[in-house]
């Protein structure tokens, strides 16, 4: 009841904002020094705990600003492994983070432009089935944990294969069942209820595989999969909390 009444008060942008200004404010709970995150730049004892009633990740969700293991991961790539903070480039990003947000806009390198199925998540509402700009219009894309919730998920890729540049980057990630070598979709997974126990998560439409990379290369890409705390220490990779790798692989895309 007070669920309802809540979101009947407040649009869910407002939502988002309140959510992320009541994890700043408890944040004083975690003090500490054992966790550390690279997307605010604060440490704690530990992270908040993360995922479904059928698994739940510890130290997954940053208690400040809610980056996730995913998140803390691209942002060392994008850092360390791209110009997308220096060079002059034009930056596609869809269902943008909101922890990664303030990073990127403060690049003044940047022509960044976000984009949303949910209007009220970035500046453009987009079907990423149908993206409504030219041919080849950006240096780089950064489409994280969407195509698993994409109907058409094979249009999707092509519509991001069309619009990035020929000499363009995208990185694109989503959740892997790393056991499965095949990506898995059922016609019975018609509920949430159903969606949580085949795919783990309700709003997801399918469960990828490690066959993840041959259907981004069936539209046109060449693939790298990237696998970033790999080249890590272990000591890093538990401050940071990056993950297991089934969140967390980079799909390096480009045309050629
Ligand atoms: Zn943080």
């Amino acid at each position: 009841m007070i669920k309802k009444i809540y979101k009947r008060l407040f649009s869910e942008k407002r939502r988002m904002k309140n959510r992320l200004l009541f994890s700043k404010l408890t944040s004083f709970f975690y003090f500490g020094n054992t966790f550390y995150c690279n997307c605010c730049g604060k440490s704690f004892r530990k992270f908040k705990s993360k995922g479904t009633s059928l698994k739940t990740r510890p130290n997954a969700e940053c208690p400040y600003c809610t980056s996730l293991e995913r998140t803390r991961n691209l942002l060392f790539y994008i850092e360390n492994e791209t110009p997308l903070l220096k060079e002059k480039l034009r930056l596609l990003h869809f269902a943008p983070e909101w922890c990664l947000l303030p990073i990127l806009k403060k690049a003044d390198n940047l022509d960044y432009i976000t984009a949303d199925i949910n209007p009220d998540y970035a500046d453009y509402q987009v079907d990423i089935m149908d993206i409504p700009f030219p041919d080849q219009s950006f240096d780089y894309i950064i489409c994280a944990h969407v195509l698993g919730h994409v109907p058409d998920e094979k249009k999707a890729v092509e519509e991001l294969f069309r619009v990035l540049k020929n000499d363009g980057v995208a990185l694109i990630s989503t959740i892997i069942d790393l056991k499965n070598p095949v990506t898995f979709e059922t016609e019975d997974a018609d509920t949430p209820e159903k969606r949580l126990r085949y795919y783990s998560e309700p709003d997801l439409l399918r469960l990828h595989g490690r066959d993840f990379d041959q259907r981004l290369a069936r539209c046109g890409f060449k693939v790298e999969t990237i696998n970033y705390p790999a080249f890590m220490s272990a000591e890093t990779r538990k401050r940071f909390a990056l993950g297991d790798g089934s969140r967390e692989l980079i799909f390096r895309c480009t045309k050629s």
